[in-house]
C-alpha cells in the first residue's frame, strides 16, 4: 500500500499533490476512524480555508461534530484537544515548509501526534475508500472555540511567573508571519516581558522570512536583538511548535545547546530521564549525566520521543531542531512553553543567556550523504551493520547504525523520504569528525556500488 502520511502528517504543494479532494477524502477517513468531537485548527497559510473546509466537510459527513479553533499554534490546538477530551484534532499546516506547501496533521485524543500504526489504519480507509457516511439526521455540526487564552494560562501556570517578571526582560519575538503571531507576543507580555515583535502579522505568503528558523533566515532578528539591547530573541517555525533562541549579544543558539541547557536545568531540579533521538549531540548526555540524570535514546521523530517520554515518565525530552517537550504541560513540542521555560531558567539562574550557553560543551558535527535508491536502502544498511560488527566496532541500531568510538560517534541512517543515506559524525574535534564522516561515507559508497 502506498504511504500517505510522512514523518509530519500529509504534506504537499497546494492544488498539486495537496488539493481539496485529498482533504475531503482524508476528512472522511479520519471521521470514520475516530468517533466524536474533532477540533480543527490551522496555521496562517493561504490555502488553509480551502483545505480546512474540505476536511471539515469530510468529518461532518461521517457524523463527527467539529469545533473550529481558527488560526493558532499547533501546541495550542493540541492542548485544547487534551483538555476538552476531543476524540482527535486536525491541524492544517505545513510547519516550516515554503508557502506553496500545505498539509494535514492528525492529533490523537490525548493531544499527542498520532502514532504510525493509527496513521496506517486511516490510510487504509483512505485508499480503500471504505469511509462510513452518516445518515441524513446524523451529519455533524460545526461550533467554534478560542483556545488561545486558556493555552496561555496553561503555560504561565507551569513557570515561576514572578521570578520572570522581576527581571523585566526585553524579548524580541520573530513570529515569521506564522501561527505564533496569534499567541506568543501576548504570552510573553503576560510573563512581564517587554516585547518587540518582528513579522508578527499573520500572512501566509511569509513576506518576512522563510518559515524555518535557520540562522540564514534570522538576520533581522539577530541584528534587532543586538541593536535593542534585548535580553533574548526568539524565532518560531510556521506552526509555532518549535522555537529557536538568540542570546543578548545577537548570537544564534543552536537547538542542541538549548536542549542540553534545559535538560540539565530540569534534571537538577527534578532528577529523572531525558529522552532524545540517537542523532542528538552528546552535549545533552554530558550535561544531563553531570546533573545526575540519565539520557534515553529513541529513533528520530517527535511522536516517537513523546511516546517514549510517557512510557518512561521522563522529566523532559526533545529534538535539536528546537522542538522541546515539557511533559508536565503536554506531550508534544511547544514553542510557547519552551519560551516560558527558557525565561524561567534565565531568571532563576540570574545569568544572561550567553553565559548559560557557554556552559554547554562544544561538539563538532559533520553531515554527509550518499545517493541510494529506496529499494537498495535495507540491503546497504544491513551490509553496513555486518561490516561494522565484523570489525569489532561498538554499534547501536536504535535507528540506522550508530558506531560509538573513543573519539566520537557516527550515525548512518537512510532518509525516510529522499533516496539518500545520511551520515552524521560527531567528535570534540572538527578534524576528527571530518575523518570519521569520510571513512564511513566510503563504506556506504562501496556498499551502494556493490548493490548497484
Ligand atoms: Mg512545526
Amino acid at each position: 500500500m502506498p504511504r500517505l502520511f510522512g514523518t509530519n502528517g500529509v504534506r504537499g504543494v497546494t492544488n498539486q499533490d495537496m488539493d481539496g479532494q485529498l482533504a475531503l477524502h482524508l476528512g472522511l477517513a479520519i471521521g470514520t476512524f475516530f468517533e466524536g468531537l474533532i477540533a480543527v485548527g490551522t496555521d496562517t497559510r493561504t490555502s488553509n480555508q480551502m483545505l480546512k473546509n474540505a476536511a471539515v466537510a469530510g468529518l461532518l459527513a461521517t457524523g463527527c461534530p467539529v469545533v473550529d479553533a481558527g488560526v493558532l499554534p499547533s501546541p495550542a490546538l493540541q492542548y485544547y484537544v487534551k483538555k476538552h477530551r476531543c476524540a482527535a484534532g486536525v491541524i492544517v499546516t505545513a510547519s516550516h515548509n515554503p508557502p506553496q506547501f500545505n498539509g494535514i496533521k492528525v492529533v490523537d485524543g490525548d493531544g499527542t501526534e498520532l502514532d504510525p500504526d493509527r496513521e496506517e489504519e486511516i490510510e487504509s480507509i483512505y485508499f480503500s475508500q471504505t469511509w462510513k457516511p452518516a445518515s441524513w439526521d446524523g451529519v455533524g455540526q460545526v461550533t467554534s472555540a478560542s483556545p488561545i487564552p486558556d493555552y496561555i494560562r496553561g503555560v504561565v501556570h507551569q513557570v515561576d511567573g514572578e521570578a520572570i517578571a522581576r527581571r523585566r526582560y526585553t524579548v524580541v519575538a520573530d513570529c515569521g508571519n506564522g501561527a505564533g503571531c496569534l499567541a506568543y507576543p501576548q504570552l510573553l507580555r503576560r510573563l512581564g516581558c517587554r516585547v518587540i515583535t518582528l513579522n508578527a502579522q499573520p500572512d501566509g505568503t511569509f513576506p518576512g522570512r522563510d518559515a524555518e528558523p535557520t540562522p540564514d533566515n534570522l538576520e533581522l532578528l539577530l541584528s534587532t536583538v543586538g541593536s535593542c539591547g534585548a535580553d533574548l530573541g526568539i524565532a518560531y517555525d510556521g506552526d509555532a511548535d518549535r522555537s529557536i533562541f538568540v542570546d543578548e549579544r545577537g548570537r544564534y543558539v543552536y537547538g542542541d545547546k538549548t536542549l542540553a541547557m534545559m535538560a540539565a536545568h530540569l534534571v537538577r531540579r527534578e532528577g529523572g530521564v531525558v529522552v532524545t533521538p540517537v542523532s542528538t549531540s552528546s552535549c545533552v548526555e554530558e550535561m544531563v549525566t553531570e546533573a545526575g540524570g540519565r539520557v534515553a535514546y529513541t529513533r528520530v521523530g517527535s511522536p516517537i520521543v513523546a511516546r517514549a517520554m510517557r512510557e518512561m515518565e521522563a522529566t523532559f525530552g526533545g529534538e535539536e531542531n528546537g522542538g522541546l517537550i515539557f511533559p508536565r504541560h503536554q506531550y508534544c513540542r511547544d514553542g510557547g512553553m519552551a519560551s516560558a521555560a527558557l525565561l524561567e531558567l534565565m531568571a532563576q539562574r540570574e545569568e544572561p543567556l550567553s553565559e548559560l550557553v557557554a556552559e554547554v560543551p562544544d561538539y563538532a558535527l559533520v553531515k554527509s550523504k550518499v545517493a541510494c535508491s529506496h529499494q537498495n536502502k535495507p540491503a546497504v544498511m544491513e551490509s553496513f551493520r555486518q561490516r561494522a560488527q565484523n570489525e569489532g566496532l561498538e554499534t547501536d541500531t536504535t535507528d540506522g547504525v550508530k558506531i560509538v568510538a573513543e573519539e566520537g560517534w557516527v550515525l548512518v541512517r537512510p532518509s525516510g523520504t529522499e533516496p539518500i543515506i545520511r551520515i552524521y559524525a560527531q567528535s570534540r574535534q572538527q578534524r576528527q569528525a571530518e575523518q570519521m564522516a569520510s571513512r564511513y561515507r566510503e563504506w556506504v559508497e562501496e556498499l551502494v556500488a556493490e548493490k548497484g
